[in-house]
């Protein structure tokens, strides 16, 4: 994977120390994390960094299609490097999100269409959970 500088320069970013440091968080933390989460992180490193500064800037690299928003939860967004389309299934017993490769194409769009991103989620129990209930 490129590092966060060359990633934003290539897509014409300016890579402001703040916004180098917040996509290498999402790089290095892959446990799609929250604004909060992505602030609380930083903010003893960047005394400066704001909860606006962490959301504008994943906004922004979102728009850019770096990071991928995932919004499987009802109250919080959460963040992921967007290095490969994988679908998220989210466990409704425990509370897990665990990332799982999409093997298979998505569905076709329509002729003309135009797909920018992939965003495949599942809601469920996962092995260790399902496996549990069937031993009950
Ligand atoms: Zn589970
Ligand atoms: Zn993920």
């Amino acid at each position: 994977m490129k590092n966060a500088t060359t990633m934003l320069m290539e897509n014409g970013i300016k890579p402001s120390y703040q916004r180098i440091r917040i996509l290498e968080y999402l790089m290095s933390h892959r446990t799609h994390p929250t604004v909060a989460e992505v602030y609380n992180g930083l903010i003893d490193e960047i005394p400066t960094l704001s909860k606006t500064t962490v959301y504008n800037t994943l906004k922004l690299l979102i728009e850019h299609q770096i990071v991928n928003e995932i919004l499987i939860e009802e109250k919080e967004v959460l963040y992921d490097v967007a290095e490969e389309d994988h679908g998220h299934f989210k466990c409704v017993s425990c509370g897990d999100l665990i990332d799982f490769n999409l093997n298979e194409a998505p569905p076709a769009v329509p002729t003309g269409f135009v797909v920018q991103s992939v965003h495949v989620y599942y809601k469920g129990l996962c092995n260790k959970c399902s496996g549990k209930q069937h031993k009950e």
